[in-house]
């Protein structure tokens, strides 16, 4: 038996790996596990404040996560302390072991928010999006067609496979409930077969495996480059995808690589799985990244303004699950010192902390040095006493761009600046900030030094 403590700490890893330390620490963590109740897991929050914030931001993260570990649990219900003697009663139920492996017709949950809808589409998955539309269309009206068969979805980690394979999912379930849909991780298909061929003692399991998977309409298959590179694993694969395509049934594949690339395929599961549709998702450009955004924000009923959300997008180029989560961390931040997100002061110190793996933390003196790498200026040029116009303007520009990106007190910055008086860092920061509106050589330059102080 599994309590509901061993449920939540599996969860909660998931989440993690999804949502910024920040978030994490202080709206996840910070929850309690309470009970299972029918088929949703109750969780408290500690105080009334916190659980506006965690419903109303964090509970589509906890479910897609509750989802993806226990699919069997279909949603997670945030409660008040004050209705904790209500689910008392509940505290006593248990989940069945997670181990047990029962091959039972458990109905697909797909994830409700990924759908077509909430995908948003532009050049870096537009082939992607409309051969999954395709494909969900044809499986829905039971036209299927050996053209699109398999969908074999490909691209990084972030980019949108696992969404589009629910949509697919939530589309057929809506429009032809009949068709019966089964998804899996790799991982877990791999281990439910490591599991049946293990278990001697229940000669049939072996047997359910099989009917189960080989029962589909639709099998998706996420993230086949985890596959177990065991002959006994790609065997059934390719039985399983035989049975299924002779049957005309529909197969959707992801991988983070083209089937030429997933290193010990076998060569036959490798023809197979390239003789359908390809489709790759690349990265998304910067116009697609603030659309996503701003799609958020509408779905989590925040208005932040478009300069704001482009902070942001600058950010992150190549995830959008950090894309979100990033959004998610100037938001919480936001809330947290009760301000407003389009309070850019707000966002960069949100931001400040974050950093992508390959780039290196915003300090004054970077900052600085990339001001005086752009103008050819000494540092302690920068920072003196000299007055002539090509040592001020770049000394503005500098301490305009260390008030955008850091959040000091002026005086700090003052000193840095050879104990400049704070009022003249207020007046160099609002100087330029006026330029930037007037002046398209100021603006043009800041752009280029942002991007070099963000090392793009
Ligand atoms: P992958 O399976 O390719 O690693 P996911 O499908 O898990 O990526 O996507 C990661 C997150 O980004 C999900 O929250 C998903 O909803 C979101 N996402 C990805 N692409 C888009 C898009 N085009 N529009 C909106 N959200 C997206
Ligand atoms: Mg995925």
């Amino acid at each position: 038996m599994a309590s509901v403590k061993q449920v939540w700490d599996k969860i909660l890893l998931e989440v993690e790996a999804n949502v910024s330390a920040l978030t994490f620490d202080l709206w996840i963590k910070t929850l309690e596990p309470v009970c299972i109740y029918k088929d949703r897991l109750v969780v408290s929050t500690q105080t009334e404040a916190h659980f506006n914030i965690a419903k109303a931001r964090f509970h589509d993260i906890l479910k897609t996560a509750t989802q993806k570990v226990f699919p069997t649990i279909l949603d997670i219900e945030i409660i008040t302390p004050d209705m904790l003697p209500a689910f008392e009663k509940y505290k006593e139920y248990e989940l069945p072991s997670l181990n047990n492996t029962s091959f039972a017709d458990e109905p697909a949950t797909f994830i409700s928010s990924y759908t077509f809808e909430n995908f948003v589409v532009g050049k870096s998955n537009e082939f992607a999006t409309a051969a999954a539309k395709a494909v969900a269309e044809k499986v829905a009206s039971e036209k299927p067609s050996l053209k699109y068969n398999p969908l074999f979805l490909y691209g990084g980690v972030g980019l949108g496979k696992t969404h589009l394979m629910h949509a697919i999912g939530n589309y057929i379930k809506e429009i032809n409930p009949k068709i019966k849909s089964i998804y899996a991780s790799s991982e877990r298909f791999t281990n439910e077969l490591i599991e049946a061929i293990r278990n001697t003692s229940r000669a049939d399991t072996m047997k359910e495996f099989r009917k189960k998977y080989r029962s589909a309409d639709v099998l998706m298959l996420d993230d086949i480059q985890f596959i177990a590179k065991t002959t006994a694993t790609q065997e059934e694969i390719f039985h399983t995808f035989n049975d299924l395509y002779l049957a005309g049934k529909q197969i959707i594949i992801s991988s983070d690589r083209p089937p030429k690339e997933i290193a010990p395929l076998e060569e036959r599961l490798r023809t197979r799985f390239a003789s359908g549709v390809l489709a790759d998702i690349v990265q998304p450009d910067i116009e697609m990244r603030i659309a996503i955004l701003q799609k958020m924000c509408i779905s989590e009923k925040v208005h932040i303004n478009k300069d704001v959300l482009e902070i942001i997008a600058e950010r992150i180029t190549s995830n959008i699950r950090d894309l979100k989560g990033l959004l998610t961390r100037v938001i919480s931040y936001a809330s947290l010192i009760g301000s407003d997100c389009n309070d850019k002061e707000v966002v960069m110190s949100a931001l400040k902390d974050y950093t992508d793996d390959k780039k290196e933390v915003i300090t004054m003196e970077n900052i600085a040095s990339n001001v005086c790498d752009y103008y050819q200026i000494d540092i302690k040029e920068l920072v003196g006493k000299k007055k002539n116009k090509e040592i001020v303007i770049p000394r503005q520009m500098c301490i305009y761009l260390i008030t955008e990106f850091l959040t000091l007190p002026l005086i700090s910055i003052g000193e840095f600046f050879g104990g400049r008086d704070h009022t003249t860092i207020m007046h160099a920061r609002d100087k330029i900030s006026a330029q930037i509106k007037e002046n398209p050589v100021i603006a043009s330059q800041i752009k280029d030094l942002k991007d070099k102080i963000m090392n793009k």
